[in-house]
C-alpha cells in the first residue's frame, strides 16, 4: 500500500503538507504533492483532510 496524489485534482494547497506527522508530503514547484514513501507510514492522515479529493492508497 503506498498514498498515491492526482495530480489533475491537486491544486497544491498545502493542507496535507500541515497535517502529515511524518513531514512525508511536500508541494513541488508545479504545484502538485509529492509523497517522500521512505518517511510515510501509511498512516491514512491524509486521505481525508484533502477537499479536492486528490490524495488515495495504492495497493
Ligand atoms: S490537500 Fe489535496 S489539493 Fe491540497 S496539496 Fe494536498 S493533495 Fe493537493
Ligand atoms: S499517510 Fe500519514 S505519514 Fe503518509 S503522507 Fe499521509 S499523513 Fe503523512
Amino acid at each position: 500500500m503506498a498514498i498515491i496524489v492526482n495530480a489533475a485534482k491537486c491544486i497544491g494547497c498545502g493542507s496535507c503538507v500541515l497535517l502529515c506527522p511524518e513531514e512525508a508530503l511536500d508541494v513541488s514547484p508545479s504545484f502538485v504533492v509529492e509523497v517522500d514513501s521512505e518517511n510515510c507510514t501509511e498512516c491514512l492522515t491524509c486521505l481525508d483532510c484533502c477537499s479536492n479529493d486528490a490524495l488515495g492508497e495504492s495497493t
